[in-house]
């Protein structure tokens, strides 16, 4: 068997923390009865128009200037036509050829080796609704109902190069990307509610090769486990497949985690599908330049920066990645440092016994029912 090269490239679709959707004063509140948070708007009936929310601009900004890209002054907005029982206009608001964000960068560390993944664009677009199934899938259910409720959420679609070359390194990237949109606080980022998505496009290649695979792109990864159980999986069926002589073919595949497959659902689209064009009922965007100056003056500590600073304080690399990594970690680090001197042990106490009680207890450090504060467990530290 010839050794095979993988080759990644993820898209990552973040639901913004706005209190409002894109396009409509509805809430934006998870959870809600079914059909609640609705309006003429976002359940698309005819006439009616939509107005965008100044705040998933900011948000979009924020996030492309934390991801080190090109804010495009000029971007607009264009219809991604399709038909489906979840989009109630039968398009979706989304952006084209000229996205808000192009050309960005996320720096990752795998088993010690350090990497960066290109960012390719930042787009806005607008959430669909929700179905469900009376069965496990639509083909197989007698009857679906849909929720709206999410219809008209503002999500970004951040869309990276097909630069990773390992489930490890999609994984990284993926907590990378995580770590940074909640730090800027533009998304929650809870993966089993959905607000944050991934897909990932999967090929791989004979080592010489010198073009890329055929791709096939993998939807449903909704955690980190999924998204590395699939890519190995699928790296495995694609090798195997041309090993035997077959190949590989342009679509869209279904995670099955239950059975810890990747299923066929359907052949890839391509953009002459959607029947693009540019959104007739909402205006171009020109962004003043000293907005995105404002917005770039209001931005936190980010990861890298953080990192950076824990570094300096003698603290094993490993452990800080991990510190790092979740903002309300890194937040009770740094309270917990102003009460003792010696960070490396206070490191090992959050990272050990503490994270050991959380996990054991399955809840977070920001947790009320966690009742340690963090100057008490650098008090502790300090006397020891
Ligand atoms: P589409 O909308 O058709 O999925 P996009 O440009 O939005 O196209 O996304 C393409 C994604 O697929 C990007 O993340 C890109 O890095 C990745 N990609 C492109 N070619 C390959 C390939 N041969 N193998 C793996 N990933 C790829
Ligand atoms: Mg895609
Ligand atoms: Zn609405």
């Amino acid at each position: 068997m010839k050794n095979y090269i993988t080759v990644i490239g993820l898209e990552v679709h973040a639901e913004l923390k706005t209190k409002t959707k894109a396009f409509c004063s509805c809430s934006t509140e998870f959870g809600a009865e079914p059909n609640t948070h609705v309006c003429p708007v976002c359940l698309g009936m005819p006439g009616a128009l939509p107005v965008l929310n100044k705040r998933v601009v900011e948000f979009a900004i924020r996030a492309g200037l934390a991801l080190n890209c090109d804010i495009q002054k000029f971007n607009k907005f264009d219809r991604k036509n399709y038909f489906y029982p979840d989009l109630s206009k039968n398009y979706q608001i989304s952006q084209w050829d000229q996205p808000i964000c192009l050309g960005g960068h996320v720096d990752i560390r795998v088993n010690g080796e350090k990497k960066t993944v290109g960012i390719t664009r930042i787009h806005m677009e607008e959430d669909a609704g929700k179905l469900v199934h009376s069965g496990l899938t639509i083909s197989t259910s007698d009857s679906s109902a849909v929720d709206y409720n999410r219809a008209g959420v503002p999500l970004i679609e951040i869309v990276s190069e097909p630069d990773m070359r390992s489930a490890a390194e999609a994984r990284a990237y993926l907590e990378q990307l995580k770590a940074i949109l909640e730090y800027t606080d533009v998304c929650d980022c809870k993966m089993q509610e959905g607000s944050l998505r991934c897909d990932a496009n999967i090929s791989v290649m004979p080592e010489g090769a010198t073009e890329f695979g055929t791709r096939a792109e993998i939807k449903n990864l909704n955690s980190f486990r999924a998204l590395e159980r699939a890519i190995e999986y699928e790296v495995e069926r694609q090798i195997d497949l041309i090993e035997d002589g077959g190949h590989v073919v342009q679509e869209t595949r279904t995670w099955d985690d239950a059975n810890g497959v990747t299923l066929s659902m359907r052949s890839k689209e391509e953009a002459h599908d959607y029947r693009y064009f540019p959104e007739p009922d909402l205006v171009p965007i020109d962004l003043d330049p000293a907005w995105i100056e404002e917005i770039r003056d209001t931005l936190p500590e980010l990861p890298a920066a953080r990192k950076e600073r824990l570094l300096q304080q003698d603290i094993p690399e490993d452990s800080v990645d991990i510190i790092v990594a979740d903002k309300k970690m890194a937040d009770y680090f740094d309270e917990g440092a102003k009460t003792t001197e010696n960070l490396k042990a206070l490191a090992n106490w959050v990272l050990g016994d503490v994270s050991a009680f959380l996990n054991a207890e399955g809840i977070t450090i920001a947790d009320p029912i966690f009742k340690i504060t963090p100057d008490h467990l650098g008090e502790l530290v300090a006397l020891i």
